[in-house]
This record gives C-alpha cells, sequence and structure tokens, in this order.
C-alpha cells in the first residue's frame, strides 16, 4: 500500500492522492479547511442565532478527511462510533458547547468527548440553527421522511429574497389523513423511540395542512395559528403551551422525540455530502449513525388512556372508566 510517511495522521494512513490504490488514481483526499469551507457553504455560520455555537469545535484544518460521521448528538456513544468507524470527521447538529467553558478536563463528559476525538484525529463540525433554517434544512428533511409536500417556511428569512430559507415549513398533504392516521404514519416514518407520538385535539380531525419544525417547536404556536393549518407536528411540547394552543383553534399537535424530528436531517446532509465529494472527486464515505441519542429509554403506556378521572382507590382506574368503551 502506498503510504505517505510523516503526513501528521496515523501511521499505515495511504497517500493523499492516490487513497492506497496505487499510480493511476488522482483523486485527492480533501484537508479539513476543504471540507469545512464546502460546509460553510450549506450552512453558513452567520445564518445560526446568535445564541447559538456552531462551527468546528476541535480539529487540524490541515488534517485529511476521508470517512465522515453524522450524528443528531455529540455524545461519547456517538464519538466512540465515530472511533470504531476510523471516521475524520464527525458532523453533528447539536452543539458541544452552548455556552461556553473554562475546562476540558476528562473527569467532565464533555472534556472527555474533547479528549477522545482529538486522540483519535477526529475533527468535529456543528450546523445547529444555520441548518434548520437552510434550504434545504432540518424541516425539510423531517416534511421528506413524513412523505407531506413542502410548500414554504413557517417562519421566513427576511434576507432571503426567494422565500424558501427560514425556521419549520407549512406542507400539504396529497391525500387527508386523520390526525390518529397522521400520528401512526409518523410513528413509521420517524425512527422509533421510546415515545412514540403523543396526540393533543381530536384524533379524528382530517388533517389536509400540516406545520413541522424539527426540534423543540412550542416558541412557534403563533405563527403556527397565523399559518391555519390543521396539525403541528414538533417536539418537546409542554402542558400549558399545548393546552393553550388547542383551546385558541382546532389545531392537533403531534408531539414527536426531539432525537426522532431532527435525525432525518442527518440523511439530507449525507447526501449533500454525497453529492459535494462527487463533484469534487474526494471520494469521502460519509456515514449516518443509526443510534438512538434521544435521551429517554422507556415508556409505559397507560392501560387503557381515559377522558375522566380515576377513581379514588381503583387500582385499574382507566380500565373501570372506559369499560367497554372503543379504544
Ligand atoms: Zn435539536
Amino acid at each position: 500500500m502506498h503510504v505517505l510517511s510523516g503526513s501528521g495522521r496515523r501511521p499505515g494512513r495511504p497517500c493523499r492522492y492516490c487513497g492506497g490504490k496505487g499510480a493511476g488514481s488522482l483523486a485527492p483526499v480533501p484537508r479539513l479547511s476543504e471540507v469545512i469551507t464546502a460546509l460553510e457553504n450549506l450552512w453558513p455560520a452567520e445564518r445560526a442565532e446568535s445564541w447559538d455555537a456552531v462551527g468546528t469545535v476541535v480539529g487540524d484544518p490541515d488534517q485529511e478527511v476521508r470517512r465522515v460521521l453524522i450524528a443528531v448528538d455529540p455524545v461519547q456513544e456517538i464519538v466512540d462510533e465515530a472511533v470504531e468507524q476510523d471516521a475524520d470527521l464527525l458532523i453533528t447538529h447539536h452543539p458541544l458547547y452552548l455556552r461556553g467553558t473554562t475546562t476540558v478536563a476528562a473527569s467532565h463528559f464533555k472534556g472527555r468527548v474533547v479528549h477522545t476525538l482529538i486522540k483519535n484525529d477526529i475533527a468535529l463540525h456543528v450546523a445547529h440553527t444555520n441548518a434548520d433554517t437552510a434550504d434545504p434544512g432540518v424541516s425539510d428533511a423531517l416534511a421528506g421522511a413524513l412523505g407531506v409536500r413542502v410548500v414554504r417556511p413557517l417562519v421566513p428569512d427576511p434576507t432571503d429574497p426567494a422565500g424558501r430559507r427560514g425556521l419549520g415549513r407549512i406542507c400539504e398533504l396529497d391525500h387527508p389523513l386523520t390526525v390518529r392516521e397522521l400520528a401512526a404514519l409518523a410513528a413509521r416514518r420517524l425512527p422509533a423511540t421510546a415515545q412514540g407520538i403523543r396526540v393533543a385535539g381530536d384524533p379524528e380531525a382530517v388533517v389536509r395542512t400540516l406545520a413541522v419544525s424539527g426540534g423543540s417547536g412550542d416558541s412557534l404556536f403563533d405563527q403556527v395559528r397565523a399559518a391555519g393549518v390543521d396539525a403541528f407536528l414538533t417536539a418537546d411540547l409542554r402542558h400549558h403551551p399545548a393546552s393553550e394552543a388547542v383551546a385558541h383553534s382546532p389545531l392537533a399537535l403531534l408531539d414527536a422525540a426531539h432525537w426522532a424530528t431532527e435525525w432525518p436531517w442527518c440523511e439530507l446532509a449525507a447526501a449533500q455530502l454525497d453529492e459535494i465529494s462527487d463533484r469534487r472527486g474526494w471520494g469521502l464515505r460519509v456515514q449516518v449513525s443509526r443510534t438512538v441519542t434521544d435521551p429517554w429509554t422507556a415508556h409505559a403506556a397507560s392501560v387503557r388512556p381515559s377522558t375522566t378521572t380515576p377513581a379514588p382507590g381503583s387500582d385499574t382506574p382507566a380500565e373501570s372508566e372506559t369499560s367497554g368503551a372503543p379504544n
């Protein structure tokens, strides 16, 4: 195998130009700086929210990149997977440090992540709110996973004259579904999690138009109501905002696991990077992590959910209250 000595990479790495295939292959192995430039074109850092922390967290601009792993969360499990796969670059949606730090000591779990990355020559690059609002972005990937047609952004980016960038997406269904059917579809199409899909509102209401927003979406209720859609699929919905949203209008809410609503973006990002790699002849090997990093690991469904409160002292209140009633 053709190996460059003194390349500053792990021993035994193949030549930057022939990739170990021998003479005749001139595909250049890109430097991290070249790959980062391409990623910045997809998700410019200046389009991130002011509170966000995006961009390259770990990495030497001169290091070579052959293998890339894409995931939602920069947690130890994912970094260990990157090491196993011999990845040179890990791209995640969530930042490692959102609020800054004064230490990267390995005694802390985030410091351990930094140590593992550096010891294994793996760079980390984050695309968060700049990937949310991109065209295509996180909510396009979510809509694509659900098989619904994107019409426009829910909150358009005023700096985009084409009106395609922005937060969330307004979508149309080619064939109307009840809220219950839409929830079942989302449970099938999104990656499986302990939570599944929770529904607020009338399960039998018909959905023709849908707003979607990957990640926590309960700050978007005003825009969702203004859009006049039948349903809103997002994550992390809380009691009061959800209760008020359904009291205001016949809007139905579908609450998925945060991780599950953002994971489809990893596949979109991988396809985008593959396309760039093909165009430039980089020969990158881009993988998407299938490890579930949603923090919720189990879910005990109520025996038979009821719309009435349990009788005091009853062991199986929901069953007795709804005995004989359809599920
Ligand atoms: Zn998120």
